[in-house]
């Protein structure tokens, strides 16, 4: 898939939280167990905060314990781009999101069964929609 949105970095900017700029745009990592995200057990879809394609599904989300949202898989090959990063001396794989290239996090081969993948992700780069049905009827 080509990345189909491009901003010059001004708008991304403009457009982003310092925080989301900061990881998005500039790839540096938010605080392990500061996310908001990382507890979150709805049931859902983690979209892109960059641009809103959908990317995960809370069917594969696991607690590995890191302090970041950890996956077993995107929702489809074709929805994340993975970049070889040999920076801070460490060889990873990056993980962008393949509509506007935006610094998701990174992906391991320390993953549960059955991908044995563990998707590394920052909560500040996600949006999470929860699932339609899930609204708490009043009682
Ligand atoms: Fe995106």
């Amino acid at each position: 898939m080509q990345q189909t949105i491009e901003k010059a970095d001004e708008e991304w900017k403009k457009d982003l939280t310092s925080e989301q700029y900061r990881v998005l745009r500039k790839k540096e990592t938010e605080s392990p167990f500061s996310g908001n995200l990382y507890h979150n057990k709805e049931k859902g879809v983690y979209a892109c905060a960059g641009c809103g394609q959908e990317l995960f599904s809370s069917d594969t989300k696991f607690d590995s314990g890191t302090g970041w949202p950890s996956f077993l898989d995107a929702i489809a090959a074709d929805r994340v781009r993975l970049l070889p990063d040999n920076s801070y001396s460490m060889q990873r794989t990056e993980v962008v999101c393949a509509r506007c290239g935006g610094h998701l996090g990174h992906v391991f081969d320390d993953g549960p069964k059955p991908t044995g993948k563990r998707y590394c992700i920052n909560s500040v780069s996600l949006d999470f929609r929860k699932a339609a049905g899930e609204e708490k009827t009043g009682d």
